[in-house]
């Protein structure tokens, strides 16, 4: 591995590794995270962990696809290049040695930990009046989510929730490749909670902690509950959460329809 990242920094220049780095990584696993969702949905035996037995038609997800690409070119690229400054002006470094297993994990945990949070005070400012009618309204267009929908938002809501992915960045000014490692699992993880499919070997069985797939499906469906990605402290705190029937013997069973409040 230290041979590889060798390598790569020996040959590559600053703007490479610092703006398109990232740009690569997080497209990459956007990109291979939507195919794997996608091609649940060619496996019969996988039906009955569907959250919801409404599916999205053809035509809804090539508007999702045109509107996320449209979206990438005008406001994540931009953004993640423009960074590339800040990336070097912090001190993220590039060097060898590799950071070790140990503060890689507890990075990215932590990195989670915050995100987690900026997420759900941002995203809940969406669902005021002026931020949903001008905003946020555009996430909730899919009430039926699936993984390429996660990225589908107004372009100044990629920005201002996306903040919070680069912010444990600005805190904990990790090695180059801790970064590149968190901008992936990150973006893997908004799909998979975007997935649609409530699998009984998922984390959150297991970490109880964790939302998961159903966890934010029901935001979808009652948009006042489950405003964070990643965890359900805060919602639990602050009164928010909507855990009926999130229980291990969830999986496999189609959500109810929900009123709307
Ligand atoms: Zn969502
Ligand atoms: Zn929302």
């Amino acid at each position: 591995m230290e041979n590889l990242w060798r390598l790569l920094i020996e040959s590559c220049s600053d703007f490479t590794l610092y703006a398109l780095g990232p740009t690569v990584a997080v497209n990459v696993a956007y990109l291979v995270g939507s195919v794997c969702s996608l091609a649940l949905d060619r496996l019969p035996s996988l039906r009955r962990y569907k959250i919801q037995q409404r599916s999205n038609d053809r035509a809804a997800l090539w508007r999702c696809v045109r509107h996320v690409v449209l979206n990438k070119f005008l406001a994540e690229i931009p953004m993640t290049v423009a960074a590339y400054p800040i990336f070097l002006w912090l001190g993220v470094r590039k060097d060898l040695p590799l950071p070790g297993l140990g503060t890689v994990v507890a990075t990215l945990v932590a990195s989670f930990v915050i995100e987690d949070a900026w997420h759900y005070f941002a995203h809940r400012s969406l669902h005021t009046r002026w931020g949903w009618k001008h905003i946020h309204f555009m996430h909730h267009h899919y009430t039926t989510p699936f993984g390429v929908a996660a990225n589908y938002a107004h372009p100044l809501e990629t920005l201002w929730t996306g903040f919070g992915t680069v912010l444990p960045v600005l805190l904990f000014r990790p090695h180059l490749a801790t970064m590149l490692l968190w901008i992936i699992v990150r973006q893997l993880q908004a799909i998979s909670v975007h997935v649609g499919y409530d699998f009984p070997w998922r984390p959150s069985r297991f970490l109880p902690f964790l939302g998961g797939a159903r966890f934010h499906d029901r935001h979808h469906r009652r948009f006042n509950r489950n405003y964070a990605p990643t965890f359900v402290w805060i919602d639990r705190l602050l009164g928010t959460a909507d855990e009926e029937n999130l229980g291990p013997q969830a999986a496999g069973a189609a959500e109810v329809p929900v009123v709307v409040e």
